[in-house]
Order: C-alpha cells, then structure tokens, then sequence
C-alpha cells in the first residue's frame, strides 16, 4: 500500500477545512430557513432517486399536513435524476460534479439558494454514488443517511464504517427482493449494530411503497409546515 505524502496529507486537511467552514454557514442558512436537509449516501444504484419519487408519494397520501420535499440531486452528469424528481411531483436541481466523486458544501449552499424551499421544507441532498468521500464532507445537513439494497453484500457496514457510523438513520431499500438474493438480513443488521448501535434502520420497498410510513415520519421529524401560504 503506498503511504500518501505529507504534503498530500496537508492538502487533504486544507480542503476539509475549507468545506468545514462552508458547511457551517448552510447550517445558518438551513435554520435560518427552517429547512430539515439531509444528505442522502449510498453506491450507484442502492436506489437513492427511487427512495426520494416513493416518499414524495408517500408524503402527499399523508393526512397531516402537506411538508414539502425538494431535492438537490448530485452526479458526475445528466440532470436525469432531477427529472425523475420533477416528474413525480417535486422540486429538483441538479449539481453536476464533472469528475468529482462527492458534494461539497459551497455547491450545495448555490443549488439550495436556487431551489429556495418555503420555510419548513424538507430538502434533501442526494450525494454522488459513493459510499467513501461523501461520509468525510459535511455539507451542513441535519443528518445523514445512508441508503443500502438488499442487492449489495451484507456486511457494506464493516467494509464502509465510515459512512454507517457517520450515519444518523440507515435505509435498506428492494425489500421486495429480499426472497430472491442472498442478503441475510439478520447478518445486515447485526454488521449495522457493531458499527452504528444507535441509528435507526427503515426497511422500505420504493417500488411496492413499503415501509415508507416509519421513514417519512422520521425524515420530516422536525420540520414545521408552513403556518401561512409562504
Ligand atoms: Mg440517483
Ligand atoms: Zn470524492
């Protein structure tokens, strides 16, 4: 294993600290909004985008009152994912990050700018596809989650701690699957517990919209509908 220089090490630190910086103030602004904003986590294809199109469904069949969801969707390229969201109903931008393999606060702080959810929304980031670097860049989000399928290996919690530690709730997606892959859902949330012992864990079906009440109440836990037509 080739043991990074320090002088990449120092640059590393600089960048983190920069972001740091950015993400304290999106903290300000996000509360100064009162926007709940989560920052979305998972590889290519554990189906972040489908999460987000069932909850936005799930969120309007909902009896209370309607929390809005906007969406900041973040890729290497296309604003496919953002046209996902529009079409079913929510507001979405896309950050394209060319090369770049996760979000970075100064992004975030332009797109949520341009979005400009009402107060009380419930805004949420999904991340580039990658379960490494996104866990080390704070973008000044409420919480994180990390999204997971059932079509991934069960032990991702000890292969990405980072990520799962960093965690503050897990959502394992393609329930429905669960008959036809070898994923042991019990060796899953035994991995979960060693690395995260506190973080709830939602097990939802995006396409048959299971389990999607326990996750929508907690996604939009503390996020206040708008008292006035705002
Ligand atoms: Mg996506
Ligand atoms: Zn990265």
């Amino acid at each position: 294993m080739a043991l990074r220089s320090t002088v990449e090490l120092q640059l590393e630190a600089r960048i983190l600290a920069k972001n740091d910086r950015a993400a304290t103030a999106n903290r300000e602004l996000f509360q100064s909004r009162q926007w709940r904003v989560l920052n979305l986590l998972g590889s290519p294809g554990a189906g972040k985008t489908a999460l987000l199109e069932a909850t936005l469904k799930a969120l309007g069949d909902r009896p209370e009152p309607p929390i809005q969801l906007y969406v900041i969707e973040g890729d290497q390229a296309t604003d496919n994912d953002a046209r996902r969201i529009q079409a079913a109903g929510g507001h979405a931008v896309q950050v394209g990050t060319g090369q770049g393999c996760h979000l970075e606060a100064a992004a975030i702080a332009q797109a949520a700018e341009l979005l400009n959810p009402p107060h009380g929304s419930l805004l949420v980031i999904e991340n580039v596809g990658n379960l490494v670097c996104p866990a080390l860049f704070d973008l000044g989000e409420a919480a994180k989650v990390v999204v997971i399928s059932t079509t991934e290996g069960d032990d991702k919690p000890l292969k990405y701690p980072h990520a799962f530690r960093a965690a503050h709730a897990i959502v394992l997606t393609k329930t429905d699957l669960l008959p036809y892959v070898p994923f042991d859902r019990d060796r899953f949330l035994d991995c979960v517990r060693r690395i995260n012992p506190t973080a709830p864990v939602f097990e939802v079906s995006a396409l048959m919209g299971l389990g999607l009440g326990d996750w929508c109440a907690w996604a939009t836990a503390t996020t206040a509908a708008p008292t006035d037509a705002s």
